[in-house]
């Protein structure tokens, strides 16, 4: 007997999610449907506040697209939520979440390190608009909880988080920000929805820049939030309606193209990135690797047990500041197979030099414990690595000539 009710494995879904033959023309393949407005036989509102009791089907392409509306649905299926809403860029679905969920004399808890956009937005724009912000190293628990105020509406985690790899346990946050009342938000982008099961490990909206690991092949530039039905369509109301920064069907259809083998290219670049890491580990001139599958990460024991894929993303230095600077060049002038450029999880492998003092500077402003907890994992620098799917032995060949 075949059991047709059993619920369809990873690989499935990323290719059969949201999608199904064209009715009209019987297409194998997902239409793109560019149409900003549709034709309707409905009486409807042209408000946000209609879109629950709205009319059955599209209106118009900042509500909602066809295309866009099939990619939601694919990456709300691996990530294993009821719904998503996708955005312009992953910044976009960073917004969304926090204007959507803040106001005025609202306090949210954000990751001390983090992508660098969001870390500037939540220093420099959340405050601005009197939102209160506290930035904690969420590898620290007891720095978390006691974060946590009358008023926390909000806590924003990232892991592993860009760029240094250092991890956050994920139920430990969820279960403070129950008890707080307040919402648990986490930018899983470096993990992709392969990674790790956020939704068993009690995340209310899962983040992703689509840019990366889900589109996968560095030509579309998106953002997602996956969660609960009534908070994506909050969202939507407020980040898409409002604010506008939808994205484009192009995009999506590109994007979901790209999904379809996000469980295959997880896979890859989790071998390619251990073959990887385990070589650099081994090199003369590394002084550390940070990598989520090596057994000397700081946190190996979370990354085991948090992590189903270790992704493709590494983190290692080579010394000082000086001695950094020196490599990087030897990058720009000798790598012939890895790009030297910023950006991550694409078939490509990119690497990037990242020192700890400018960022510092600009993006993080970290001192004291924290500035020292930051250098524990990047020491004056890091080269952040994004193992593509080439063949390892490449990227090792590529890397040992620019070391040396
Ligand atoms: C790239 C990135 C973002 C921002 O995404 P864009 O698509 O470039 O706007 C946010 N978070 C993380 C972890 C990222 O790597």
């Amino acid at each position: 007997m075949t059991q047709r009710n059993r619920p369809l494995g990873p690989m499935t879904k990323a290719i059969h999610a949201g999608e199904g033959p064209d009715p009209a023309t019987g297409a194998s393949a997902p239409p793109l449907h560019m149409s900003s407005t549709f034709v309707t036989d409905q009486v409807a509102g042209f408000s946000a506040h209609d879109l629950e009791n709205g009319p059955e089907g599209f209106l118009y392409a900042r509500w909602d697209n066809p295309t866009v509306a099939m990619l939601e649905k694919k990456i709300a299926a691996m990530q294993g939520t009821e719904a998503c809403l996708c955005t312009a860029s992953g910044m976009a679905a960073a917004t969304a979440i926090f204007l959507t969920f803040l106001s005025a004399g609202d306090h949210v808890v954000v990751s001390d390190v983090s992508y660098a956009g969001v870390a500037e937005l939540a220093r420099e724009t959340l405050p601005r608009l009197g939102i209160e912000v506290s930035t904690i190293n969420m590898s620290d628990l007891e720095a978390v909880a006691a974060a946590i105020r009358p008023n926390t509406r909000l806590i924003h985690t990232e892991t592993p988080v860009n760029p240094i790899g250092r991890l956050t346990d994920l139920a430990a946050v969820s279960k403070l920000a129950k008890e707080a009342g307040a919402l648990h938000s986490c930018d899983a982008t470096f993990a992709s929805p392969l990674g790790m099961d956020t939704v068993g490990l009690g995340v209310d909206l899962t983040m992703h820049s689509i840019t990366k690991y889900i589109g996968g092949h560095g030509d579309a530039v998106g953002g997602a939030v996956a969660g609960r039905a009534d908070l994506i369509a909050k969202m939507r109301a407020e980040a898409s309606i409002h604010h506008g920064g939808i994205l484009s069907p192009f995009n999506a259809w590109l994007i979901a193209r790209g999904a379809s083998t996000l469980p295959l290219r997880m896979r890859a670049h989790q071998v390619g990135a251990q073959a990887v890491a385990e070589w650099l580990e081994s090199h003369p001139s590394v002084t550390r690797v940070i990598y989520p599958g090596l057994a000397s990460h700081p946190q190996a024991a979370l990354a085991a047990q948090q992590m189903s894929n270790t992704s493709g993303m590494i983190s290692f230095q080579v010394g000082d500041a000086a001695a950094g600077q020196r490599v990087a060049q030897q990058m720009i002038d000798r790598l012939q197979v890895i790009h030297y450029a910023v950006s991550l999880g694409h078939h490509r492998s990119l690497i990037f030099w990242m020192e700890t003092a400018g960022l510092m500077e600009t993006s993080f402003r970290l001192e004291g414990a924290q500035l020292d907890a930051y250098r524990a994992y990047a020491g004056d620098g890091i080269f952040r690595l994004s193992v593509g799917l080439e063949d390892a032995e490449d990227l090792i060949a590529d890397l040992d000539v620019a070391l040396s």
